[in-house]
């Protein structure tokens, strides 16, 4: 069984003092793999303090080209240069206020493996799509060709997909138990299709109002690896709490 890895995504808060004393007060378990995403700038200011606690560090997002005239952009060669080991791509806030599109996404991730970063590859229905029963055939169109073209091509190396309806995202609504089994159940059947079933290490977390009274339930749920988490990713006592409840699944 793979390690559960809980995962911060700090989206665009925390100035550096407030981000240091987050990690400072992070408590990382050696019963499961603990990461945070910060804002780009700050990467660098907590990049000794998280190394020395085990803790992963992530990037929110990356540009798909490695050098060039892309003002404002930010290369996955510089985040491995900086000490980033994963980078979030797809995020749901990508994908409707820039515009991000499965075949951007396909890119940014063919970025990230070809200079060595885990992505983070975040796919999701809206509640729209939910409530036309189009959930799954969703998750078709935003994995299955990704996964093919990059499953051939980096054979051996890491990917993480992070499930994540959009409508449970900063809401405080979460799926049913079902409902999450159904969609990672199918993830993994795309995955083995897809990148073979060998390749079952593939970490598939849910993401979405993830909270410490909701961690039990829903990291309990058969193929969910761990969990993407927004709002309580803030609040150390409340990331500490969900660290703990996936550390004693393990
Ligand atoms: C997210 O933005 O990836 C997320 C899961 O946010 P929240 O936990 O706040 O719903």
């Amino acid at each position: 069984m793979n390690k559960k890895l809980i995962a911060g995504n700090w989206k665009m808060n925390l100035l550096p003092e407030a981000a240091l004393k987050l990690i400072s007060e992070i408590q990382p378990s050696s019963k499961c793999d603990v990461l945070v995403a910060p804002i780009y700038p700050v990467i660098p200011i907590i990049s000794q303090s998280v190394e020395g606690k085990g803790i992963y560090l992530a990037a929110q997002n990356c540009h798909e080209m490695d050098k060039g005239a892309f003002t404002g952009e930010v290369p996955a060669i510089m985040l491995k240069a900086i000490g980033c080991s994963h980078v979030i791509i797809g995020h749901s806030e990508r994908r409707s206020f820039y515009n991000e599109t499965d075949t951007v996404i396909l890119k940014k991730v063919d970025a990230a493996l070809r200079n060595n970063l885990i992505p983070i590859i975040c796919v999701g229905e809206t509640l729209d799509q939910r409530d036309r029963g189009e959930a799954r055939e969703v998750l078709d169109i935003q994995l299955i060709q990704l996964l093919g073209e990059i499953g051939a091509k980096y054979k051996e190396k890491e990917i993480i997909i992070a499930y994540e309806p959009v409508w449970a995202i900063g809401t405080g609504r979460i799926p049913t138990p079902d409902q999450i089994k159904d969609a990672h159940s199918h993830i993994r059947k795309i995955c083995n299709d897809t990148i073979g079933e060998e390749n079952n290490r593939t970490r598939i977390l849910y993401g979405g109002s993830l909270n410490p009274s909701n961690a039990d339930m829903i990291l309990a749920i058969d193929d969910v690896d761990g969990g993407l988490i927004g709002g309580a990713s803030l609040d150390a006592e409340k990331f500490n709490k969900i660290i703990e409840i996936a550390a004693s699944l393990s």
